[in-house]
């Protein structure tokens, strides 16, 4: 059984912050800021192609409650919301969750990289590839 099933089972330890019958929002254990939340849903599934229709929209909808708490509660002005989709987009725990971070003005973190320019033709290349 994978860690968050686990923690859902309550056989690891957790700081809950928010659950419903479809949901579980805790802690993480190692928060990129204070404050940072995973939110997953309690069917496994590892990723968003294999996770059902009805628990994505539980997710959503859970992510949407724990920002609600981390701005009337933490409190925190904004959030990011990340997911990290597969390993070698930084996924370490093979049960789909989603990242809270809270986040302050001027507050330093930089979770994005500098954006880059497409050359001549390979946006209009990509985006033909993606569509055909
Ligand atoms: P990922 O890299 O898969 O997107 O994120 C997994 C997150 O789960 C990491 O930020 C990590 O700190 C957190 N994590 C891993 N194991 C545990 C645990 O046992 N308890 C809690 N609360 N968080 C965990
Ligand atoms: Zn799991």
């Amino acid at each position: 059984m994978c860690v968050f099933c686990q923690i859902i089972k309550g056989e690891i330890p957790s700081y809950k912050v928010y659950e419903n019958d479809k949901v579980y929002a805790f802690l993480d254990i190692k928060p990129v800021r204070p404050g940072h939340v995973l939110v997953i849903p309690k069917n496994h599934s590892a990723n968003i192609e294999e996770a059902e229709a009805e628990d994505l929209k539980a997710l959503a909808e859970g992510v949407k409650e724990v920002g609600k708490i981390l701005k009337e509660k933490f409190p925190c002005p904004a959030y990011n919301i990340i997911l990290n989709n597969g390993g070698e987009a930084g996924q370490e725990v093979s049960h789909i969750h989603f990242h809270l971070i809270p986040r302050f003005e001027n507050d330093g973190l930089k979770l994005f990289p500098e954006k880059e320019e497409y050359k001549e033709g390979e946006a209009e290349e990509i985006a033909n590839k993606l569509t055909s």
